[in-house]
């Protein structure tokens, strides 16, 4: 019997661990893109929620706004 894993990045079929280093992905690449992938997630969400406070600041204090009233 034969199990073909695929690359959980590139979804190529993957070599068996016993001779592949970065087993279950298909080279070491993929690996770290991978990780940098789910790190990314990571770090954003703290992002996000700055952002968020970022939209609820009113837009008063323009002063083109005035000018375009007059
Ligand atoms: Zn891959």
């Amino acid at each position: 019997m034969t199990t073909v894993r695929v690359c959980p990045s590139c979804r190529k079929p993957v070599a068996p661990r016993a001779e592949n280093p970065f087993f279950p992905f298909c080279s070491k690449r993929c690996r770290m893109v991978d990780l940098g992938r789910w790190l990314g997630e990571e770090y954003r969400m703290p992002e996000r929620g700055m952002a968020e406070r970022e939209d609820e600041l009113p837009a008063a204090g323009h002063p083109e706004r005035e000018d375009l009233d007059a």
